[in-house]
């Protein structure tokens, strides 16, 4: 099976894959007709998907696929990365943001004042609504309901894991108007975009605290940065922006009350990704549907 690598990291993926799926011939380049799955991430030299007739799949290397779904050269089965390192990475930052926003951590400023009468109530008094339950959404509200938070997810299709409570699309408001701290993890799409918005944010509990490391289209900024200042949201975690890298003169950087990070909630990791790929590369030889398909209608 001859596998044509189309992203950036040669130098480490290729013996990762190699060495997860030796049966494979992992190539840099490749006569079109001859290959029969390419690998795939947007940082890499690009692809006329359309070139490469024979070929089976598609593997991103990427979670969020908003970049090649809508490529019209792409007519083959395309699978978004569902790595279990990159679902821990996601499970540290956000529960390392939602503890310091639970636990009111930026209050104790240093400035010789004995503040202790702002004690936190226990994660099992913190509501927490996760924006999305795929992979990632659902990894995180685990994570959280095993630290005792009060979490619910929402999905368009409500579904839901280990009894967590999942409000289904139609129950928007009732996701949103419970969330002290709302973590956003859904894909770019064009019904996500701007699902955060004036109308969106005003539902919030006064106080709520923003995460973001979904993507930057799901807020509308100008909003965001109203809420801020009349305090309906007290704080944001941004991670993902709509212009990356996030241009040095925007409001967020000098924001006091926004936490800028920059694209690096989580990323896929090669040690465990590379079994993924490996996977779907032999589900693929042997004629199976390969895992984590992409909904190009959907766009996710
Ligand atoms: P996923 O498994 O495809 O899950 C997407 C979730 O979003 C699903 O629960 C889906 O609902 C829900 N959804 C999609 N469109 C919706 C809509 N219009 N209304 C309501 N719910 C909707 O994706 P994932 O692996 O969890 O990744 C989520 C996103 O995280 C990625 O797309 C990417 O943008 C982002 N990400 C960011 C980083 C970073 O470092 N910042 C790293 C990786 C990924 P259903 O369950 O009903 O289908």
């Amino acid at each position: 099976m001859k596998v044509l690598f189309a992203a950036d990291g040669w130098d480490k993926w290729a013996p990762a894959i190699r060495a997860a799926c030796p049966e494979a011939e992992l190539l840099q380049q490749a006569a079109p007709d001859a290959v029969d799955a390419i690998i795939y991430a947007p940082n890499g030299p690009g692809c006329d998907f359309a070139a490469y007739p024979s070929a089976r799949l598609v593997q991103s290397l990427w979670a969020g696929v908003e970049r090649i779904a809508p490529d019209t050269s792409l007519t083959q089965p395309l699978a978004r990365m569902v790595d279990p390192g990159l679902e821990q990475g996601m499970i540290d930052y956000c529960a390392g943001w939602v503890l310091r926003a639970h636990l009111g951590m930026d209050s104790y400023a240093q400035d010789g004042l004995w503040r202790n009468d702002l004690v936190p109530p226990l994660a099992t008094g913190r509501a927490v609504t996760v924006l999305g339950a795929g992979a990632l959404g659902q990894a995180v509200a685990r994570a959280l309901k095993g630290l005792g938070f009060d979490v619910a997810t929402w999905s368009a299709s409500g579904r839901g894991a280990d009894g967590i409570p999942a409000f289904a699309g139609p129950d928007l408001d009732q996701a949103l108007s419970r969330a002290e701290i709302l973590v956003l993890l859904l894909p770019d799409t064009a019904e996500t975009r701007d699902i955060l918005n004036r109308r969106t944010l005003a539902l919030l509990p006064q106080g709520a605290t923003v995460i973001n490391p979904g993507r930057g289209t799901l807020i509308d900024d100008q909003a965001l940065l109203e809420a801020l200042s009349s305090g309906r949201v007290r704080h944001a975690v941004l991670d993902v922006f709509r212009a990356e890298p996030l241009p040095p003169d925007h409001p967020y950087w000098a924001h006091p009350r926004v936490t800028v990070t920059p694209h690096i909630a989580s990323e896929t990791r090669v040690a465990t990704a590379a079994q993924v790929v490996a996977d779907n590369l032999r589900r693929v030889m042997r004629g199976e549907t390969p895992r984590f398909l992409v909904d190009r209608a959907k766009g996710y």
